[in-house]
């Protein structure tokens, strides 16, 4: 049976979320998916569709002189089209949106013969000193990269991804994100051997993923008081725990131990658990 397009988002989406990519929490700019002509980036639904890259059609590909590799599947790109109804009785013109898709290809890694077009910004700020003390006084950290488009942590092989410094417009964001993938990785098995980060194949939106993200966040949100960086990034982070409270349908029990956690997990990353052991 053909899948209809919501089955195809559906099942992308998830696909993106088990990959812990989390699309409604993205302060940063660079690396992205753009559309390769535009160089405009994909908005709402097709940020998770999508993952960091720059897209075209098979036509425009083809029209620019560039061939898609063999073997290469395509993606789908969602839009709304409205459809124009008019009402038997009352004669009124109503209007309908139903979703439609087209394929595309990422140019640099699916096509021969195209060139990117990507002119990056950059943001210009000067560390926070706090913050970099915090992030550099982490004992038993695990390693880092620091690519454009993902902030990650990888738990299988102890390795953070976050974009780096220059893709956020606010400073601040940075290190709410930077300490937010710190936290998940004080789950290793080698530290605080968290569920949420221990086990494997965690499903989205299951309790002990839900809970895993809201001990990051938190824990970030802690990381960032202790930095003293303005309350925006709070303010943000808590928008964030309230999406995750409505999936673990408001339970406070959970929030209450979820906190522990990550006031353990900030504890761990600044140092201080043994001395609140005592
Ligand atoms: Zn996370």
């Amino acid at each position: 049976m053909k899948k209809s397009v919501y089955e195809m988002v559906t099942e992308k989406v998830m696909e993106q979320l088990e990959k812990g990519v989390v699309p409604w929490r993205k302060p940063w700019i660079n690396g992205g998916a753009v559309n390769w002509k535009t160089q405009k980036p994909y908005r709402g639904i097709n940020t998770f569709l999508l993952e960091a890259g720059e897209y075209a059609t098979f036509k425009q590909i083809q029209e620019a002189g560039g061939k898609v590799k063999k073997g290469e599947k395509s993606h789908i790109v969602v839009f709304w089209k409205w459809l124009e109804k008019e009402d038997e009785e009352s004669g009124k013109i109503e209007k309908i949106p139903y979703l439609r898709y087209y394929r595309v290809f990422e140019i640099n890694s699916q096509v021969d013969g195209l060139e990117s077009k990507r002119k990056e910004l950059s943001f210009d700020h000067d560390p926070i000193g706090k913050a970099e003390e915090i992030y550099k006084g982490f004992m038993n950290a695990p390693d880092y990269t620091f690519h454009s488009g993902r902030a990650v942590y990888y738990p299988g092989i102890d390795q953070i991804n976050c974009p780096p410094l220059k893709d956020f417009p606010k400073a601040e964001e940075y290190y709410s994100t930077l300490f937010h993938e710190m936290i998940h990785s004080t789950g290793h098995k080698s530290r605080l051997a968290r569920p949420g980060v221990t086990t494997n194949n965690v499903a989205f939106g299951d309790e002990v993923y839900s809970k895993e993200e809201l001990v990051a966040e938190m824990g970030a949100a802690m990381l960032c008081g202790v930095a003293g960086i303005d309350n925006s990034t709070i303010e943000n982070s808590a928008s964030y725990i309230h999406s995750w409270l409505r999936s673990l349908k408001e339970d406070h029990r959970l929030v209450v131990q979820a906190a522990a956690q990550a006031q353990k997990a900030a504890d761990y990353i600044l140092g201080t658990e043994e001395a609140d052991e005592e």
